[in-house]
């Protein structure tokens, strides 16, 4: 336990990739942070997820271009960063597998290059190119060629890495139980090991952002929407770039898709994610299931027949395991990074549902950039919390 109570000038509440985005472009910045984790760092979502940093999936507009910012930063960060973190800037493609998906393809990538994105269609003999693995049906897709991958985990523990080195103290196994605010006063922060202080508080918790959100009186509209993947061991080289199939865009915005009925409950579309190392990330799913993260067998066995479906002798591969992990989902697809007008100094940067690994630099420079008052990179306006005030949804 801690004897006297701790003060910063902020606290951080998650030890995931935002909190290690946040405390590292705040410390960078010459801010006085702290962060509190309540088990280890990395344990959340952020090690239970795939390493895209992507701009293929994202709405043409605002959407788009705060990943095109965040894909920068993370080029940028791999000079910064002392560990490296698996970064390789490949890009991605979209696969299609009739007519309609090839005609949306090109309304996609018609949008996405008149906003001035890197983007390009591919005919059957491009996919040819791409891997002898693809099915030989498929019509053909699109690429963004500025996407990248980094092993998620790596990129947050090299960014506490560098945050611990830039003076930001780390706590582990220290879990928020209560916060009080007086007005004027510090904020008081009842932790497992003690107590904190701070004049400004960050909530980067991810799907547990609601529950701090409680602490201090606000309700934060964000639900756990669980995703599952399979890791299948090396043993052919099937391909070296992030493929997924123009059908994971239909089921990440809720439309309907030509599928049978269980691959359309469990949300089920191919992603497909060669790691550093050449094993395969396989997936993957997206139900409301609450907060339960064990490994629905049922669902894999729909992900690996939507494997083989786009890869055929994929069945022949090995799987060394599959785990699930919880997307911080909103209503809009938006996360909500922003400064609590109700709650003075108080900030939430959480909600990034499929995304935070692709927005999470961004979102480090962004808070930064509101907590010293400075002009933000991108406008804050859309990522506003109080614009479910009017309508929430829940899913
Ligand atoms: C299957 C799957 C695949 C994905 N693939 C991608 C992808 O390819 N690209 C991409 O961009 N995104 C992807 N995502 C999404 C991405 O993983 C998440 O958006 C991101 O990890 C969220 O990070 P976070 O820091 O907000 O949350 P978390 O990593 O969950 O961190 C929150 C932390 O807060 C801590 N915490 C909670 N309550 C308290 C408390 N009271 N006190 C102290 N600490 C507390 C938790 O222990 C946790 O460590 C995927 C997600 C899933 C599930």
């Amino acid at each position: 336990m801690i004897k006297d109570a701790i003060h910063s000038d902020i606290v951080v509440i998650g030890g995931g990739i935002m909190g290690a985005s946040i405390s590292y472009y705040c410390a960078k910045a010459g801010l006085d942070v702290t962060v509190l984790e309540k088990n280890e760092l990395a344990s959340g979502t952020s090690s239970r997820c795939d390493g895209n940093i992507l701009a293929i999936d994202k709405d043409p507009g605002f959407d788009s271009q705060m990943s095109l910012e965040s894909q920068k930063l993370v080029h940028e960060l791999q000079h910064e960063l002392d560990i490296p973190f698996e970064y390789r800037r490949l890009g991605s493609i979209l696969v299609c597998e009739n007519d309609h998906e090839m005609e949306a393809a090109q309304k996609w990538v018609d949008q996405q290059q008149d906003a001035g994105l890197d983007f390009n269609m591919l005919d059957r003999q491009d996919l040819r190119d791409e891997s002898p693995y693809l099915a030989d049906d498929l019509y053909g897709g699109l690429a963004c060629n500025t996407d990248s991958t980094v092993n998620p985990y790596m990129l947050t523990y090299s960014l506490f890495n560098q945050a611990k080195k830039l003076g930001v103290n780390i706590y582990e196994h220290t879990e928020v139980l209560n916060i009080h605010k007086k007005e004027d006063e510090a904020f008081k922060l009842e932790t497992s090991r003690g107590l904190f202080t701070a004049k400004k508080v960050v909530n980067a918790c991810g799907v547990w952002a609601p529950v701090i959100g409680n602490m201090v009186g606000i309700d934060i509209p964000i639900y756990p929407r669980k995703g599952q993947l399979i890791v299948a061991s090396r043993e052919q080289p099937v391909g070296l770039r992030k493929v997924m199939e123009f059908g994971y865009l239909i089921s990440k915005f809720g439309g309907e898709r030509q599928v049978d009925a269980m691959t359309e409950k469990y949300g089920v579309a191919l992603v497909f994610e060669p790691t550093q190392s050449q094993n395969f990330l396989i997936g993957s799913s997206r139900e409301f299931t609450g907060y339960d993260t064990t490994v629905n067998h049922i669902v894999n066995q729909y992900i690996a027949s939507r494997a083989i479906r786009f890869y055929p002798n994929m069945g022949d591969m090995q799987m060394i395991r599959s785990y699930a992990g919880l997307r911080p989902w909103t209503e809009d697809h938006l996360p909500v990074i922003s400064h609590v007008d109700e709650v003075p100094g108080f900030y939430v940067a959480a909600g990034h549902e499929g995304d935070g690994i692709s927005l999470a630099a961004i979102t480090g420079k962004v808070v930064e950039e509101m907590i010293s008052g400075k002009e933000t990179t991108i406008p804050i306006d859309p990522l506003r919390y109080d614009r479910f005030k009017e309508s929430v949804v829940q899913p």
